[in-house]
């Protein structure tokens, strides 16, 4: 349970959705630490799903994993780079995984044969969410899904109105992230989507203390004062969330504008300017304007049409070029253009090629042909996950000359390099799969332990023998072909600690290709770049030197 000390946030959505409250939540969190305050960020997500993982990449973008293997919505990735804290499964939850825990209990007859309703169960359930596993923050920011009016979302605007009311309001702050569409015709911004949102949020009992508004000019001070008289909220807490091309610059906007000030007002803290640190946001800032270069990346993969799909992928990248003190500049190439073409024509002039994460058939060619065409031409390549299976699919055919070697994911009568993975070790014990089993949650989810081989290029990039990485795939490269593969300029240089998972591969006739069985990218930060795309890039870099 909380401390006495705890205040909550709840960050709603109103008007339409994509606004980008994740982003909003992430930085007005950071915002809070640069004063010096313990912050912890939770998503509530109102659909039925019991996480995103069963979900298309195109419903729902990246679905991202934290250490403890939960698989969550993508702002959690927001939170974790933006705030630095870790998230663990008590951060993160739908309404599928509130009915489950509701119905279990129910089963059980903990109920003691109560009628179960939305009101109180559900809303209890998702109290119980926001309110435990805290431990001493100062602020918990709660995201909550969707836009105000979704049925979805009514059990969860119920459930933070009553915390409101149990811990009264001074513990408590409603934050509106809202539009204000600007029409051309009338050159003005509209404030009337707004008003009628936050008269909906007020049908539901909750009065919201701050509106953020989304813009794409400065809203005048007569704009603000209106929709502060409308919708009955202070007029300084009224803070334009103006369009920025870099999401580096929100933090920075959002302090400009007053939004700590504001917080630190409603809840009654002393809020001395001095106190103020967003030095590490100006320096990210400032690289990203005044960059020594620009170093060309290429991503072939098959969700290209959707750049949420590659969330964390896209921010590491940019990390790795800003440790460089360079600017990615990225293209993003659908796979199956290079099945249908050369691969040169989309290749000829990038310094680095990353092969992401993916599942199924569809465009694995162009994958592979990608992954030839980087291992030819000695251009820095990062395959991951998927990525790195395909890079072993393709030494064993196109190296060893074994045509037939493929993965079990889509070929069943194949050389299988790639198989299901049906028993493996997690802290000590034994998890095993069938291919039967459920898809959800079922993957080897989470961080696992990873020993580099002495002398390989993954010991000197991250520096250290034993590192610690986020998984979630269900097939593995068959470790029965770690000597045909080594006879072929291919050693498995990380594996799990005991000898039996690949996690790592690299070619040592190449200056730089790697294949990951992790997924580096979901720990990469803007203040802490993720050591193999800092290696990538510089090496990409120099590519292009030569
Ligand atoms: N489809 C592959 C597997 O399940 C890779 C998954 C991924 O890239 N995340 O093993």
């Amino acid at each position: 349970m909380t401390t006495l000390k705890t205040k909550f946030i709840f960050i709603t959505g109103g008007v339409v959705s994509s606004l980008g409250k994740g982003l909003a939540s992430a930085s007005l969190a950071s915002i809070l630490q640069g004063r010096g305050f313990k912050v912890r960020l939770k998503k509530l997500d109102p659909y039925l799903n019991v996480d995103p993982g069963t979900m298309s990449p195109y419903q729902h973008g990246e679905v991202y994993v934290t250490d403890d293997g939960t698989e969550a919505d993508l702002d959690l990735g927001h939170y974790e780079r933006f705030s630095g804290v870790s998230a663990t499964k008590y951060d993160s939850v739908t309404s599928g995984k509130i009915y489950q825990s509701v119905i279990n209990k129910e089963r059980r007859g903990e109920y003691l044969g109560a009628t179960i309703q939305v009101v109180p169960h559900v809303t209890n359930e998702i109290k119980e969410f926001i309110l435990s596993h805290l431990t001493d923050e100062d602020f918990v920011l709660c995201e909550i899904g969707g836009t105000v009016g979704d049925i979805e979302g009514q059990p969860y605007l119920e459930a933070i109105r009553q915390i409101a009311y149990d811990l009264g309001r001074e513990r408590v702050m409603f934050v509106h992230l809202t539009l204000l569409p600007y029409i051309p015709t009338a050159g003005e911004l509209k404030t009337k989507p707004t008003q009628h949102s936050v008269k909906k949020l007020q049908e539901y009992g909750i009065q919201p203390d701050m509106l953020l508004c989304r813009s794409q000019i400065a809203i005048e001070q007569n704009e603000k004062r209106k929709l502060a008289l409308f919708c009955n909220v202070k007029e300084e807490n009224v803070i334009t969330a103006l369009d920025v091309s870099n999401i580096y610059e929100v933090p920075l906007a959002y302090a400009k504008e007053g939004i700590d000030r504001a917080v630190c007002n409603h809840f009654g803290i002393e809020c001395n300017e001095h106190h103020s640190d967003l030095s590490k946001w100006q320096h990210i800032v400032e690289i990203c304007k005044n960059p020594k270069g620009s170093v060309k990346i290429a991503v072939v993969g098959k969700y290209t049409q959707l750049l949420e799909a590659y969330k964390s992928l896209h921010e590491a990248i940019k990390h790795g070029a800003i440790a460089n003190q360079y600017k990615a500049d990225i293209s993003w190439i659908d796979s199956e253009l290079l099945e249908k073409d050369e691969p040169e024509r989309y290749l000829k002039d990038v310094q680095g090629i990353i092969v992401p994460g993916g599942f199924g058939k569809r465009g694995t060619q162009g994958k592979i042909n990608a992954i030839t065409y980087a291992r030819e031409h000695n251009i820095a390549f990062l395959g991951i996950c998927f990525g790195m299976q395909m890079a072993v699919i393709e030494t064993m055919r196109n190296v060893a000359g074994i045509q037939d070697a493929d993965t079990t994911e889509f070929n069943p009568r194949c050389t299988p390099v790639v198989g299901l993975m049906t028993e493996w070790q997690k802290e000590g014990e034994k998890q095993t799969r069938s291919k039967d089993g459920d898809l959800g949650g079922t993957m080897r989810l989470g961080a696992y332990p990873c020993i580099l081989k002495e002398g390989s290029k993954v010991r000197k990039i991250y520096g250290s023998s034993e590192i610690s990485e986020r998984h979630r795939h269900r097939y593995e490269v068959n470790m029965s072909f770690e000597n045909t593969l080594a006879q072929n300029g291919m050693i498995i240089s990380g594996k799990s600690p005991d000898g039996q998972l690949p996690e790592i591969v690299e070619r040592t006739d190449h200056p730089w290709f790697i294949g990951v069985q992790f997924h580096p990218e979901l720990k990469s930060k803007p203040f802490e770049p993720h050591p193999l795309f800092v290696s990538l890039i510089k090496a990409a870099i120099e590519t292009k030197a030569e």
